[in-house]
């Protein structure tokens, strides 16, 4: 049997990141500032929406960042939504707004978007700091796909020159997650491959991959034999399948067919446990950028 792979740890490198993050909030508090703040808007009572929002509320809560969380009825109107984005934009306390994501169907998803203040756009989703990450300028960049490439680089994984495959091209990941693997400086300058739905031969090309990333949304879709060997996988997938002896009745699993993989691949994240608290981790790192650079410009209020 081959060696199997070395694991890559999430929940650690989160964990170390979420402690220099507690660092820093308490650095620019001892100088006397604000302590960063971030403010989480839910639209309805979906329950796995509802838990991301705790668990981001609690992470918040440990690295000494203030927050505050918005729970809206279902039948919230898009105005009444902008009024709240509104004054979030203006509430010197916040460095970061969130809006938790799907929105209700009757509302338009893009105009909120638009409506919360590039400056605290957190999540890196308003058009503004998609067209800087795509400029190579500096910018808020969406949490998960910074996560990842936060992982390699802890994990002293080169991605100078290493031919990089992205199966998925969404704005939230994949798209992203290939801006900044081609990007110039550590954890870029990849050669990068956007894999999708309408991708012919998408074997051929992960095989080719010294880092393979998914982000397609279905479990176990890529399979050992998808996989260069010593190759890098990173799993961003995060899937319910259903088993009837987990104590839910289901168990999350990624988009990648972790037994197979983990014969062929060098390294490869778990899920759970790779890049999903990472997610978390870079939503708190950003906040307090955002406040560490409302700071540099000395707004007290
Ligand atoms: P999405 O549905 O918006 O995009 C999926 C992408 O996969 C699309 O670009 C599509 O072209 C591609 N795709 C679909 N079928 C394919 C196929 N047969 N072959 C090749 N490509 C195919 O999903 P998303 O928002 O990008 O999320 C992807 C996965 O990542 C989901 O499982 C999601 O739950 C997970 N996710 C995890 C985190 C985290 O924190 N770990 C954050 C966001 C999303």
């Amino acid at each position: 049997m081959a060696d199997e792979a070395q694991i890559i740890d999430g929940k650690s490198i989160a964990r170390a990141i979420r402690g220099e993050v507690a660092d820093s909030v308490a650095a620019l508090v001892a100088k006397g500032h604000r302590p960063p703040g971030l403010a989480v808007v839910l639209v309805g009572d979906d329950p796995a929406s509802a838990a991301y929002v705790r668990s981001k509320g609690r992470a918040c809560e440990e690295a000494g960042i203030y927050s505050v969380q918005e729970t809206l009825l279902p039948t919230t109107t898009q105005q009444e939504l902008l009024g709240v984005i509104d004054r979030l934009n203006c509430d010197l306390r916040i460095h970061g707004i969130l809006v938790q994501l799907p929105l209700p169907k009757h509302i338009n998803e893009q105009s909120i978007v638009e409506a919360i203040s590039p400056a605290k756009d957190v999540d890196g989703f308003h058009p503004l700091n998609v067209g800087r990450l795509a400029g190579g300028m500096e910018c808020f960049v969406p949490c998960t796909p910074l996560g990842v490439r936060e992982l390699l680089i802890r994990s002293g994984i080169q991605t100078q020159g290493a031919r990089a495959v992205v199966i998925g091209r969404s704005n939230i990941v994949g798209l992203p997650m290939a801006q900044l693997l081609m990007g110039r400086g550590e954890g870029g300058d990849a050669t990068v491959t956007v894999c999708h739905s309408r991708t012919a031969d998408l074997s051929e090309l992960t095989r080719q991959a010294d880092i393979l990333i998914a982000a397609i949304g279905r479990a176990g879709f890529v399979t050992g034999d998808m996989i260069k060997p010593g190759a890098t996988v990173i799993d961003v997938g995060i899937n319910r399948v259903d088993d009837a002896e987990a104590e839910k009745g289901y168990r999350l699993v990624g988009d990648v067919d972790f037994d197979s993989a983990r014969q062929v691949a060098g390294a490869i994240t778990p899920v759970p446990g790779g890049v999903g608290p990472m997610t978390i981790a870079m939503l708190l790192r950003n906040t307090l950028e955002s406040a560490q650079t409302w700071a540099r410009a000395d707004v007290r209020g």
